[in-house]
């Protein structure tokens, strides 16, 4: 593994794309999950690097639905396992959610090296022995456990497949997803769109979990996840624009265009 100087200043980002390296290496991460993984990070630059207003709404939103869940299920893949695998298996505990392996390029290797890390830290997960599929997807797509995703009231699903997203809505689910990308299909059909940095979010969800200083019942009713996109893609575009206008020298304002 390269050692990244904990000087430099992109050292949380750099650290983050080591992980992601070194699980891919270890067959965990997919192909593909290098590919989301640096979409992902591209869309963090525009939205700043950090949690914002409407993903911290968003968060405690996600928190109240798995807290008053009948059977809630967090899904998890390989990014999510390379990135996040001890904040998982701790929301998972403060909300008695089941944890399920759910790959889009499922292969059975992968699902046992994800389920043993999961084990390393105490924790079984479902998934690896699927029983049950998810209507209208293929074969591959759809597969997972009876008694995990399939009867799940609540699901969050980070780093989603739009088609699955919209798959796991048809079926009657609440689907929360932590996803950078406010444009993504799965950003757009979800019940709650956590846009942070997966790293962060989960953090900030075990936090909220652990503290339950806020009445769920309350925050699901007054939550509206079009808002939350909403405030998210106005906040790129006022971004945007304060540092448009910062690369300009004072002295010289924008030469009008016809
Ligand atoms: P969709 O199918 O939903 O339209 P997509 O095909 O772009 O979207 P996928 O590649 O299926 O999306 O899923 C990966 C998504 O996760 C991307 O939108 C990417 O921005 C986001 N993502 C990747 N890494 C992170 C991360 N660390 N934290 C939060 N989001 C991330
Ligand atoms: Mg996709």
């Amino acid at each position: 593994m390269t050692t990244v100087p904990e000087t430099h200043p992109r050292y949380r980002s750099l650290i983050k794309r080591e992980r992601i390296i070194e699980f891919w290496k270890k067959g965990i991460v997919a192909d593909a999950g290098l590919i989301a993984h640096g979409r992902g990070e591209a869309f963090d630059y525009i939205i700043g690097e950090a949690t914002m207003p409407f993903a911290e709404d968003a968060e405690r939103a996600a928190v109240a639905y798995l807290l008053t869940a009948h059977r809630p299920v967090i899904s998890v893949n390989g990014n999510v396992t390379a990135l996040a695998a001890r904040e998982v298996v701790e929301l998972a505990r403060l909300t008695g959610a089941a944890i399920e392996v759910n790959l889009f390029y499922r292969t059975q290797e992968r699902a046992e090296k994800i389920a043993g890390v999961f084990r390393s830290l105490g924790m079984e997960i479902l998934g690896v022995h699927p029983d049950a599929e998810i209507p209208g997807l293929d074969h591959a797509r759809a597969m997972c456990s009876r008694d995990g995703i399939y009867s799940a009231d609540v699901v969050l699903v980070p780093l989603e497949d739009g088609d699955r997203a919209q798959a796991l809505v048809a079926m009657g689910k609440t689907v929360l997803t932590v996803d950078l990308n406010p444009l993504s299909r799965t950003a757009r059909v979800a019940h709650v769109t956590v846009v942070d940095e997966l790293t962060r979010a989960m953090a900030n969800m075990v936090r909220m979990a652990r503290e339950r200083d806020f009445d769920p019942d309350g925050v699901i009713a007054s939550y509206r996840n079009d808002e939350t996109l909403a405030r998210c893609l106005l906040h790129i575009k006022k971004r945007m624009e304060e540092l448009g206008v910062s690369c300009l020298p004072r002295h010289r304002p924008p030469e009008p265009r016809a």
